[in-house]
């Protein structure tokens, strides 16, 4: 879907302050109150707000961050990421195209990270990493950036891959499905008569 002036503004404004009400995001992009609810809804379920939560300063809370980049076999780094990112002090997980996975990490106490540097050696699969403590947070922003000319990426619901824009929408039995093109829309239209058939 194809982001508006006004999807962008309540993004600017919710992005700046997740607290607002409708009414006041209402009163400051200008339209009505059952607009900004709808428009959120819509930016909710394409899955573009994430969710609405506090900015916690984890210096303020004396934690430490590391961050660290882990080196594998192309075929098994996405399971690698997979696995770490399970652990609670892994706050982010990027995979990168040079065949390395970027870790973020917070940890509260300093044990913990000698504890996770010892669970990275029992993975078989990692074959090198290297690590930096983080003595200054010097910007730490939300990785997103609103600006003109957006749109939604969405996930194909038949072959999983991401895709930009409309897509093809199938009706089934009075739903919509998103599928990035027509012949995901056949495929989809088939597997769901199989299964109705089965049924
Ligand atoms: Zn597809």
């Amino acid at each position: 879907m194809q982001l508006d002036e006004t999807d962008l503004m309540i993004l600017r404004v919710l992005q700046e302050n997740g607290r607002l009400s409708f009414r006041q995001i209402a009163d400051r992009v200008k339209v009505s109150v059952p607009t900004i609810s709808n428009k959120i809804a819509n930016l909710e379920k394409a899955g573009v707000i994430r969710g609405y939560s506090a900015m916690l300063d984890p210096e303020r809370l004396g934690e430490m961050s590391v961050m660290i980049s882990v080196k594998a076999r192309p075929s098994e780094l996405k399971g690698v990421a997979e696995k770490l990112a399970k652990d609670e002090h892994v706050r982010g997980a990027y995979l990168l195209s040079n065949c390395k996975l970027l870790l973020s990490c917070t940890f509260p106490e300093a044990y913990q990270i000698n504890d996770f540097i010892s669970r990275l050696g029992e993975i078989p699969e990692i074959l090198d990493y290297e690590m930096g403590n983080v003595i200054g947070a010097i910007r730490d922003d939300p990785r997103a950036i609103v600006q003109p000319g957006l749109s939604t990426v969405l996930e194909c619901v038949y072959c999983k891959e991401p895709f930009k824009g409309a897509g093809v929408k199938v009706k089934l039995e009075g739903k919509d499905y998103h599928v990035c093109c027509p012949v995901c829309a056949k495929g989809l239209q088939e597997k769901f008569a199989k299964i109705k058939e089965k049924a």
